[in-house]
């Protein structure tokens, strides 16, 4: 059976203090959880050490949000796969709607970034999603198939064994409006086919496929249950001990 896994994209939210509270909360609270659940928490990059720190001797990971995909240079405000490596993030957010639509990031630049992440040792939390247009124009498969072949391009199927895939429509991001389980589901299953005509079987059963767009406490238990939906990415739910907690122990 596939593992579930449920991150918190915490975005341009908490400084290092509001950090320390809500990822000790987390903690404390998944300690009296008996869930099998995987959890991950993405804060900014300026909080990254001290969650590592914090969660030090716990089985909750810590993911960056974005990355570069040069190993160094002049790339003034930037962050390498290796810094990310060396404060202890074991994952990274590549590919998220609001990097492609507000900072530009093309399919390709994503490929870029998803290579240097793995060849790094750094798990990607690669995010593909239609817009409402697309979604309207039945367009959804079409986009989805080419961010997938797109942003994969080049990598072998052996290197995909540490990727998750999150599928994430645009128009459910911070709206409240969730796709139904059904709409994601059939999503789901049209990644899961795809990566199988791409790669194997074999890489497509075991690979882990996260719904995002509005998860709350109240709508997770439904969306987590369908058969190729196998956890989360949590944007703003994340934030709050309370919900966060609850959605991992759907
Ligand atoms: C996200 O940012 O990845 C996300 C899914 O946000 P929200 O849960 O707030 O829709």
């Amino acid at each position: 059976m596939r593992r579930k896994v449920v991150a918190g994209n915490w975005k341009m939210n908490m400084n290092l203090s509001g950090t320390i509270e809500l990822i000790s909360a987390i903690k404390n609270e998944l300690n009296k959880s008996d869930s099998k659940t995987e959890v991950i928490v993405c804060p900014p990059f300026t909080s990254l050490e001290t969650a590592v720190t914090v969660l030090k001797g716990t089985s909750i990971k810590v993911g960056a949000q974005n990355m570069h995909y040069e190993s160094d240079g002049a790339f003034t405000g930037e962050i390498s796969a290796d810094m990310l490596k060396s404060v202890g993030c074991e994952y990274v957010i590549l590919g998220h709607s609001e990097r492609r639509t507000i900072f530009g990031e093309t399919d390709d630049i994503i490929n870029m970034k998803v290579k240097k992440a793995l060849s790094s040792g750094l798990k990607p939390i690669f995010c593909v999603g239609e817009t409402l247009e697309e979604r309207e124009s039945n367009l959804t498969e079409k986009v989805v198939e080419s961010q997938v072949k797109n942003g994969l391009s080049g990598i072998s199927e052996h290197e995909l064994s540490d990727l998750i895939i999150a599928y994430e429509p645009v128009w459910a991001i911070g709206t409240g409006k969730t796709a139904s389980p059904e709409q994601a589901q059939e999503v789901h299953k049209f990644i899961r086919n795809l990566i199988s005509k791409l790669y194997s079987d074999n890489l497509s059963e075991n690979l882990v496929i996260q719904y995002g767009g509005s998860v709350k406490p109240d709508n997770a238990v439904e969306l987590f249950s369908q058969p190729d939906i196998d956890g989360g990415l949590i944007g703003g739910a994340s934030l709050k001990t309370d919900s966060f907690v609850s959605i991992v122990n759907s």
